[in-house]
């Protein structure tokens, strides 16, 4: 079997939120008709972004005319000419084992040897807070996941110290400990001395662990806080050599990997790999995924040993929009690892159609 063409199409989906963001969503076509597909998740961090004629040729003259059969040295040569693109990796390596299930008539969990568990436990987010008015629709998201069942959430800090509490006072004096905190997330924004003073005040909430406790260049910094406080402590790893840098000097106890993060299924592996050898444990994080990227991910999440939090990937209930016909599923805080073949998912093409926006670095109006 032979790749004959990459095709991308942009689209920008909306959140329950308010924001709309862009992604990618990959088809590699072959000469037997297989179509793989993949999604370059959640492409609104970054300012600069892909010109999508561009990186179609640039694929095309690495994947056409190859084997995807042959996953490894393909997803290699992936891994080392678009080095510096998770999103961008995630989506070609998606798209390839899609196709390698899809021949085979197995999930990607299945194609690496079979998983660990069936579903995940995962938690929903709620962002930063930088003004006491975005407390009240915060706590009716609360009302309204409680409600469906889902009980886990986390919880973006440091914005506005007092809306933080505020909120967490209110979800505890409302649930008690039905109210699941897995994390209190400080994204790195303060040092290390500002974090503690945060923490300070909201780790009576009692968080299950504490992420990006300060700036990933100031590892030191993290170690600083991990040793003055009982929680444990995660951090994104986006790189091998990160990962082994942070487990050889023991400096957070939990690895949160995501594929967008990693760049792919393969280089996720290794780091989660990495983190086993160390003695730390996996999160499996998010970047805020549709559907193929969640499903993704939850065979990822399926395959770690050392997967010992819960972890983050609600995109399939944050978006109001997706590209597929039938979404990944969550049940009582749980995601529903996918059954496959490939990563499970069937693309929709009129919505995929109806959600094409071009790529841009402007706001572009959603509808
Ligand atoms: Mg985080």
């Amino acid at each position: 079997m032979k790749i004959t063409m990459v095709q991308l199409t942009p689209v920008l989906t909306r959140r329950e939120t308010g924001n709309t963001n862009p992604h990618i969503i990959v088809q590699l076509h072959t000469d037997e008709g297989l179509v793989g597909v993949g999604e370059m998740s959640d492409l609104g961090h970054g300012k600069v972004k892909f010109d999508v004629r561009d990186l179609t040729e640039s694929l095309e003259e690495v994947l056409v005319g190859q084997d995807p059969l042959h996953w490894r040295p393909l997803c290699h040569m992936i891994q080392g000419r678009y080095a510096g693109e998770g999103p961008l990796r995630e989506g070609v390596e998606i798209a390839i084992f899609d196709l390698v299930g899809k021949v085979k008539g197995q999930s990607i969990t299945e194609l690496f040897g079979g998983g660990y568990r069936d579903k995940v436990k995962v938690c929903y987010p709620i962002f930063r807070m930088f003004d006491m008015a975005e407390v009240e629709p915060n706590l009716a998201r609360v009302d309204q996941r409680m409600a469906e069942g889902q009980d886990l959430f986390r919880l973006y800090v440091g914005g506005n110290v007092e809306a933080d509490e505020a909120f967490l006072s209110a979800v505890r004096s409302k649930y008690g400990s039905s109210f699941g905190l897995k994390s209190l997330d400080l994204s790195g924004r303060l040092s290390w001395k500002k974090a503690m003073a945060v923490l300070e005040v909201l780790l009576p909430y009692d968080p299950i662990l504490v992420e990006s406790v300060c700036d990933r260049r100031d590892p030191e910094g993290q170690y600083e806080v991990r040793s003055r406080i009982d929680k444990p402590i995660s951090e994104h790893i986006s790189s091998v050599q990160q990962a082994f840098f942070f487990a050889k000097n023991r400096l957070v106890d939990i690895f949160n990997l995501s594929l967008a993060g990693c760049g792919g299924l393969t280089a996720g592996l290794h780091m989660a790999a990495i983190a086993q050898a160390a003695g730390i444990s996996c999160l499996v994080g998010t970047t805020q995924e549709l559907s193929i990227g969640v499903a993704a991910q939850a065979m990822f999440g399926a395959l770690l040993e050392n997967l010992d939090f819960p972890s983050d990937m609600t995109g399939g209930l944050l978006y109001i929009d997706d590209v597929v016909k039938e979404r990944v599923r969550y049940e009582n805080g749980y995601l529903l690892v996918p059954d496959g073949p490939g990563v499970g998912m069937e693309l929709d093409e009129d919505k995929l159609r109806e959600l094409e926006r071009p790529l841009s670095s402007l706001s572009i109006p959603a509808w």
